[in-house]
């Protein structure tokens, strides 16, 4: 089965497709977190994203398009996969088609700015393997330490509260559309966030299993 998650930064994307990933046993595909290993690695791809993450806009289309047809060329994709945070932009889904990527289904998760907001200033990541916590909503055993490996937690620096609002705009400027882009398809599932992941989780398994 071949899924786009959708949703603002903080819809909690990634969490759910966590979950997803290990049901359907299929790799989630995160470009957040391809691109922020390539920073660390310190590659000449991640120093170019650096300054786009950094002030909360999007990394030009072609970087993307080029990191998605490799990683979707491996061998752990053959039974499907989970794009989370891919496409962000009509271009992008549109290279998709081009590469010949059927998608079964787009999930939306809907959060009102506002909370989103409020929940990514508690969001916290582990700087040495990248597991997320949230200092309301999933905390670590341990505070400021990663109970996968002990690694200290920090926030990142594009979820601070000014950067936050930016994506917030780039998202519904760039990214809302192609929820129109994947209804048209018969493609969209959309799912309310709910207050506790748990009830959310419900949902978008619920949704991934609804034939369309
Ligand atoms: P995320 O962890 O998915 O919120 O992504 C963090 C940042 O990486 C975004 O704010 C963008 O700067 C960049 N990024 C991730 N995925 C994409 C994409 N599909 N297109 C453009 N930029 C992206």
């Amino acid at each position: 089965m071949n899924l786009i998650f959708l949703g603002a930064p903080g819809a909690g994307k990634g969490t759910q497709a966590e979950v997803v990933c290990n049901e359907y046993n299929i790799p989630a595909i995160s470009t957040g977190n391809i691109l922020r290993e390539a920073l660390k690695s310190g590659t000449e791809m991640g120093l170019k994203a650096k300054s786009y993450m950094d002030k909360g806009a999007l990394v030009p289309d072609e970087i993307l398009i080029g990191i998605i047809k490799d990683r979707l060329a491996e061998e752990d994709c053959k039974n499907g996969f989970i794009l989370d945070g891919f496409p962000r932009t009509i271009p992008q889904a549109e290279a998709l088609d081009k590469m010949g990527v059927v998608i079964d289904k787009v999930i939306d998760i809907e959060v009102s700015d506002e909370r989103i907001v409020t929940r990514m200033s508690g969001r916290r990541v582990c700087e040495k393997c990248g597991s997320s916590y949230h200092m309301l909503y999933k905390k670590p055993a341990k505070e400021g330490i990663c109970n996968a490996c002990g690694g200290t937690l920090i926030q990142r620096k594009d979820d601070h509260p000014d950067t936050v609002k930016d994506r917030l705009d780039v998202y519904h400027d760039q990214t809302e559309p192609l929820k129109d882009f994947y209804s048209k398809q018969g493609k969209l599932f959309i799912v309310e966030g709910q207050e506790e992941v748990a009830d959310t989780t419900k949902l978008v398994l619920e949704a991934v299993a609804k034939q369309a």
